[in-house]
C-alpha cells in the first residue's frame, strides 16, 4: 500500500508541475532511479542497458504488451472524439472505459478502427484509424505512435511513407477528393511535434485535445516503468 500511495503521490507531481517535456523526463528519471536504488537491477530483454529511454519506448520485450496498451490508449481518445464529432456514437463514456467499434458509419461519415482496407497488393493496408467524410470526400488515414523523443520526426516521416500508397489507392478506389496520411505521434514523455495541432485542426478537434493525449501517454509511461521495476 505504501508503494501504491507513493506512486499516486509522484504521479500527481507529474501533472501539477509545469510540465515541459524535459521536466517530465526528469521526473521519470527520478522515479526510476529512486526505485532502482532499493531493488535488484534487472534486464528484461538482455540486449540493451536499462536506460529510461530503452524501458519506456525501445524494448522489444515490452513492445507487444505494454507499449500496445499505451498506444491504444492514445488511439482510443482520437477515435472517441472523432466518433462523437461525427455523431456516430452518443454515449459519453470516460476514455479509459471506451471500447472502439470496428466499423461505424452514418449518412455523412465512416470510421474504422484497426481495419484492413481491401486493396490490390498493398502491403501496409491497416492504419489504426480510417476516417471518411462522405460529403466532402475526404479520407484520413490516422496512425499512432509513442516513440522516444529523438525519434519523433523520423517516425512521422516513416508513417507518411508507409501509408502513402494506401492513401493513393483509397483516393482512386473510393473516389475521394483527397486521402491523407495523418500520423499522431507523441513521445513517451508527452513531447509533441509541431504538426500535432495542425492534425487535430484538420479533424476539427479542439486544439486542447493534446492535453488529454499527453495525460494518457504520461500515465501509460509511468505504468510501464513501474511494471518493469516490479517485474521478476
Ligand atoms: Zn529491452
Amino acid at each position: 500500500m505504501a508503494d501504491k500511495r507513493g506512486f499516486v503521490r509522484r504521479n500527481r507531481g507529474l501533472f501539477n508541475s509545469n510540465t515541459g517535456p524535459s521536466h517530465t523526463n526528469k521526473k521519470l528519471q527520478e522515479i526510476y532511479f529512486e526505485a532502482a536504488r532499493d531493488r535488484r537491477a534487472m534486464q528484461k530483454c538482455g540486449k540493451e542497458s536499462e536506460t529510461i529511454q530503452h524501458i519506456a519506448a525501445a524494448c522489444q520485450q515490452l513492445a507487444p504488451t505494454e507499449y500496445v496498451k499505451r498506444h491504444d490508449g492514445l488511439a482510443k481518445i482520437i477515435h472517441q472524439k472523432l466518433a462523437e464529432a461525427a455523431e456516430l456514437i452518443d454515449n459519453k463514456s470516460p476514455y479509459c472505459k471506451y471500447t472502439p467499434v470496428n466499423v461505424l458509419e452514418n449518412e455523412h461519415f465512416k470510421l474504422y478502427w484497426n481495419q484492413s482496407i481491401l486493396t490490390n497488393k498493398i502491403p501496409f493496408n491497416r492504419p489504426d484509424i480510417t476516417f471518411t467524410n462522405k460529403k466532402s470526400k475526404n479520407t484520413f488515414l490516422i496512425d499512432i505512435a509513442v516513440p522516444n523523443t529523438h525519434n519523433l520526426v523520423k517516425i512521422i516521416t516513416d508513417k507518411q511513407n508507409k501509408y502513402q500508397e494506401l492513401a493513393n489507392e483509397i483516393c482512386a478506389m473510393w473516389k475521394q477528393k483527397a486521402a491523407q496520411v495523418i500520423p499522431i505521434v507523441m513521445s513517451f514523455t508527452g513531447a509533441i511535434p509541431k504538426s500535432l495541432s495542425q492534425s487535430l485542426t484538420r479533424f476539427n478537434l479542439h486544439p486542447n485535445t493534446y492535453i488529454q493525449l499527453q495525460k494518457s501517454v504520461i500515465l501509460g509511461t509511468c505504468s510501464i516503468v513501474r511494471n518493469f521495476l516490479h517485474y521478476k
